[in-house]
């Protein structure tokens, strides 16, 4: 391999590592904003049982207002019931008092409904709460995890990108931009090697004319695999 060739296959190398220390600082921050939702999720859904139940009250509210006159309204009526002065007074007063309790004892009912309702609610919302401290307590591990291995992955990083930079600045200008073309198209793989035995491209594992194969193993030259675009190069063992 010659020069040319050889300080490509150096520059695809440093790319390789350059990725590979960005793609674990992404995944890093990806973590953290996964537990960063899922705790926001949680404390979403208790606000959302907190109006629940305050809704759920006023229905309370409105329905013991009923109650209540539904109550005073018997008490009246069995006033009524005693200075009823023929029984046909008396019975139509005291078939009303009858649907009134039945009425008030759908109420009460309800009421009661309604009662659970608020307080399997709130069980809930304290179920929440303990699952919002939990995952809290792994954001802070998370964080911390992230605060101690940050800095290093940015220092990798920093000092990958100083030796791209050197590495291309050696490269002709044009061929720098179609390293970086090629990078950016097949996700960071710009190099594919083919053996000399089987002129596969480790690529595509597509098969490299033997004109190509014989071009690259006398010249140093940067040519491409046909089927996938690669720049091709062969370890020649030299
Ligand atoms: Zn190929």
């Amino acid at each position: 391999m010659g020069p040319v060739l050889s300080s490509l296959v150096d520059l695809q190398a440093v790319e390789n590592e350059l990725r590979n220390a960005r793609a674990k600082l992404k995944k890093a921050n990806q973590t953290l904003l996964r537990q960063q939702n899922k705790i926001k999720q949680l404390q979403d859904s208790i606000l959302a049982q907190k109006e629940q139940i305050r809704n759920t009250r006023m229905d309370y509210d409105r329905l013991d207002l009923d109650r209540k006159s539904r109550d005073e309204d018997i008490a009246k009526m069995r006033v009524a019931l005693n200075t009823a002065r023929t029984n046909k007074e008396y019975s139509s007063v005291l078939s009303r008092i009858n649907t009134d309790k039945a009425d008030l004892s759908k109420l009460e009912e309800q009421l009661l409904q309604l009662l659970m309702e608020v307080e399997s609610k709130q069980k809930l919302i304290v179920e929440t709460e303990a699952q919002v401290k939990i995952e809290e307590e792994n954001l802070t591990l998370i964080l911390s995890d992230i605060e101690a291995t940050r800095g290093d992955i940015q220092l990798d990083i920093d000092r990958l990108e100083e030796r791209k930079e050197q590495l291309s600045s050696k490269l002709e200008p044009k061929l720098k931009d179609v390293f970086e073309r090629l990078a950016e198209r097949n996700d960071g793989d710009v190099m594919s090697e083919i053996t000399e035995k089987d002129r596969i491209c480790s690529g595509c594992y597509m098969g490299v004319p033997l004109e190509l194969v014989n071009r690259l193993l006398t010249k140093d030259e940067v040519r491409t695999c046909p089927s996938c675009g690669r720049i091709l190069f062969m370890n020649t063992g030299n």
